[in-house]
């Protein structure tokens, strides 16, 4: 379907609302389609504002097809609703007609830090905004997005629509203080001084490693890393290995053949099936030239001081008692090995050592900050919210998170 007005027109707006179950954000889904085929666009905006503030973000980027869309009653027998195209085609027609967040109609004398501006951070930031806070986002870089800027490709969510989506939530009223980073620039002591409430909301930026001979030879780079630095080696001609399954590694695999190498491989030890990544991102990177060696697994990698070669080995996959997924099992004497230029690690990733280390704050058993249910720390006065918590990092679930941590600050502050 090309036209929004027939993508609209296939919704059958379903009183029991089962696609906005399967959205992490809870939007009112059929409600604001049912606008969008009225053709009244600013309120089909103002019913996704009560639950979100970044939908050309949301639009563009959820793995729509594990939330909302897989939700979708029109999807039982033939093709879910593209509710997503939806969401971002309000999303920017409120960014082309300057539509607003509404601001508080009172302001309070209470002050919140929010440390880190990405998806979790500019929700946070917004949504306490809109219920009259002094918010400042503390921002270790120059720009502000997080994962958002620096981990999505270009290509998947173009600058400039984020850039507008971030502009419209600093039109709030927020103050932004950049290049400054917990730890090193303000430690959390001084922003108690200063605040009456502290939000953490730093990403979990850093590539997990797998452990493997060979990892810190010169050519492995990390997938986050690679996206977030935007350092990359001249790939041209050269043979890419990506390790991974999900988003990061599609992202990753795609921006690299884009660059001109000769070919990069996606090596993943389960079945496609079992992908995390969207279905749409691997039919993608497929349709441009990225080979998929599924059921492998990276045993080791080969060099002398530079990577050269990797040694792979062929998976199994076995069902196990009480596991959901299926698990991969090596094939003995499988193994075999190619010749690559570059290994790029995609399969996860954690918060910074450093910057947990230098926070006075209780962890839990994964070695994330613990929080209870009202995303509150060990320390009264600091919420956490995000993957530094812990939780699950896709965008809208990065948001919510966001949201609800606004919720707990406003229900704290409104008590001291
Ligand atoms: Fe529309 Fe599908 Fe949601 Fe039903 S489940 S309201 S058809 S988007």
């Amino acid at each position: 379907m090309e036209n929004i007005q027939e993508k609209a027109d296939y919704c059958l707006n379903c009183p029991t609302k089962p696609c906005t179950t399967g959205c992490p954000l809870g939007n009112d889904i059929p409600s604001f389609i049912r606008k969008v085929k009225e053709g009244n666009y600013e309120e089909a905006y103002n019913i996704l504002l009560e639950t979100t503030v970044l939908q050309p973000v949301c639009g563009r980027i959820c793995p729509h097809m594990k939330q909302c869309r897989g939700k979708c009653v029109r999807g039982i027998k033939g093709e879910s609703v593209e509710i997503g195209e939806l969401e971002a085609f309000v999303g920017d027609m409120a960014i082309q007609n300057k539509w607003d967040i509404p601001k508080a109609e009172e302001m309070s004398d209470k002050k919140v830090a929010v440390i880190g501006g990405g998806p979790s951070g500019l929700t946070v930031a917004a949504f306490l905004r809109r219920k009259g806070y002094d918010v400042t986002i503390y921002e270790k870089y120059d720009k502000l997005g997080g994962l958002l800027s620096h981990g999505i490709p270009d290509f998947r969510l173009p600058r400039d629509i984020l850039n507008k989506t971030i502009e419209k939530i600093l039109n709030l009223g927020i103050n932004v203080k950049y290049n400054c980073s917990l730890g090193k620039d303000i430690t959390l002591e001084k922003l108690k001084n200063e605040y009456d409430a502290i939000l953490l909301t730093i990403g979990a930026n850093v590539s997990t490693k797998m452990g493997i001979e060979g990892e810190d030879l010169e050519g492995v780079y990390g997938g986050n890393e690679l996206l977030e630095n935007n350092n990359h080696p001249d790939y041209k001609g050269k043979i890419v290995i990506v390790n991974g399954g999900g988003n990061t590694a599609m992202d990753t695999s795609r921006t690299i053949n884009k660059m001109g190498a000769k070919k990069v491989y996606v090596v993943y030890r389960r079945a496609r099936e079992q992908m995390p990544a969207e279905q749409k991102e691997i039919d993608e990177a497929i349709s441009e030239g990225v080979e998929f060696l599924f059921q492998n697994n990276i045993v080791r990698i080969i060099g002398d001081k530079r990577v050269e070669k990797i040694e792979c080995i062929k998976t199994e996959l076995i069902k196990v008692e009480g596991e959901n997924r299926l698990k991969p099992v090596n094939i003995e004497g499988s193994n075999y090995e190619i010749p690559v230029d570059y290994v790029v690690m995609a399969i996860g990733s954690k918060p910074e050592e450093e910057v947990l280390n230098s926070l006075d704050l209780k962890r839990n058993k994964w070695g994330y900050i613990e929080t209870d249910e009202n995303n509150r720390t060990s320390d009264e006065k600091v919420f956490c919210a995000g993957d530094i918590s812990g939780e699950t990092s896709t965008v809208a679930w990065a948001s919510r998170s966001g949201r609800n941590a606004a919720e707990n600050i406003d229900k704290y502050l409104r008590n001291i």
